[in-house]
């Protein structure tokens, strides 16, 4: 092993960087979490969340992963039976997918090629042929973490609504919450499932489902099995600050901190870093003429870049010289795009140096590996940083959008 120095780049769409600022809060006794103190911080982390999914509804918290919280979402709303509409956008959705059929339901997949986001034409077809209203829910993932798509979540509701469907609306924003603009509320979405070590800043440990009253009354109405997960109870423990079981309470900490961390550079300055430095980024590939994965620039994700590797040329082979030669680790290929892709996370705790420091990584990586590239595309990234060219792909904003 190589003896490395200075900081670890850690460049992988999640887990991200976590701020000194949240490893300090986290840095705390434990204390008891039936206990007056611990309520104070329970109702603060609770309200706080909020203000962050756009919701003036409840919001779950577990301790657990994204996956936990997917299957909260099902477990909470759904049946063994029930029929849903998903949409294929890569490896998260297609986990989803085998979570929920695990739970017996009865999934639609609308198929897709890993090169784009969801589309709500598809959607609202598959709606208005269902006029029996089999389906009870749709489902999508937001920010399409394996590769870098990310979908047009308002449009989705929009297509729901001319399609005049009742299904809930059940969305995945594991990777985006935090650092893509996001409205619960707004966009009429019933069940939002996040997680904490992404765009949220915070190590893994916690997962969340914020939901709509549609969606409480789905649950209360529904009698298949389910205990560590049921929203009912968690939400009426939280009213007092508390929950059924033992908290992750030094995460909670973190999260307090990160929560007002995003409030005092405020979220939407937050999602315009992201966009602007996701169009830094896609600079920096064309630089090296290189192809960025996603083929929809509407749908170009804020928060990753995932490149195709050239022909002949393996990425997970590139992605270890990096490792080895640079110390800073990215983003594999996942499942059917193993070794076929690499992915550039500039998402979370981050700035421009940060983000000029992780692209001249992968321009040293491309030329130790013998990958065939351009040179210059840190260059055309710093242009875009400089302002001196027209950036940003457009991204949905809030209630307007
Ligand atoms: C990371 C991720 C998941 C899985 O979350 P875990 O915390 O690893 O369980 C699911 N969906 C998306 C979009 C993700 O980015």
């Amino acid at each position: 092993m190589t003896r490395h120095t200075g900081r670890h780049f850690l460049q992988i769409p999640g887990p991200t960087n976590v701020p000194d600022r949240v490893l300090r809060a986290i840095d705390m006794p434990t204390i008891d979490h039936r206990g007056p103190e611990f309520a104070e911080l329970g109702l603060h982390v609770l309200e706080g969340c909020k203000s962050i999914f756009r919701t003036k509804n409840p919001v779950v918290i577990y301790p657990s992963s994204g996956t936990g919280a997917w299957e909260a979402a099902i477990v909470n709303a759904l049946s063994p039976g029930d029929k849903v509409l998903m949409a294929e956008t890569g490896h998260f959705a297609s986990q989803w997918r085998a979570l929920a059929e695990r739970f017996k339901l009865e999934v639609d997949m609308l198929a897709g090629d890993w090169r784009r986001g969801a589309s709500p034409e598809q959607i609202e077809a598959k709606l208005s042929e269902d006029r029996s209203h089999r389906i009870k829910a749709v489902m999508v993932v937001h920010n399409e973490t394996s590769t870098g798509a990310t979908s047009r979540v308002a449009d989705i509701r929009k297509a729901i609504d001319r399609a005049k469907h009742p299904a809930l609306f059940m969305v995945d924003t594991i990777s985006s919450l935090g650092s893509i603009a996001y409205e619960h509320d707004a966009w009429g979405v019933d069940v939002t499932v996040a997680g904490s070590q992404k765009g949220l800043m915070l190590p893994p440990g916690l997962g969340f489902n914020a939901v709509s009253d549609k969606a409480l009354a789905a649950a209360k109405a529904n009698t298949s099995n389910r205990s560590y997960w049921d929203w009912h109870e968690i939400i009426a423990a939280n009213k007092g600050g508390s929950w059924p079981y033992t908290p992750a309470t030094n995460m909670l900490y973190g999260l307090k901190e990160a929560i007002a961390m995003l409030h005092e550079e405020g979220l939407d300055n937050v999602f315009a870093r992201h966009v602007r430095h996701a169009a830094a980024a896609r600079a920096a590939v064309r630089g090296w003429n290189l192809e960025i994965l996603c083929l929809e620039p509407r749908e170009h994700s804020p928060i990753l870049t995932a490149v195709v590797m050239p022909d002949g040329h393996d990425a997970d082979h590139f992605r270890q010289v990096t490792l080895e030669h640079l110390d800073m680790s990215l983003g594999a290929g996942l499942s059917k795009l193993k070794g076929k892709i690499f992915r550039i996370g500039h998402l979370g705790h981050f700035n421009d140096l940060m983000l000029i420091g992780t692209l001249a990584g992968v321009e040293m990586g491309l030329h130790l590996a013998s990958v065939p590239h351009r040179a210059g595309g840190v260059a055309a990234a710093m242009d875009v940083l400089k302002g001196n060219e027209a950036s940003a792909a457009p991204v949905q904003r809030a209630a307007s959008a």
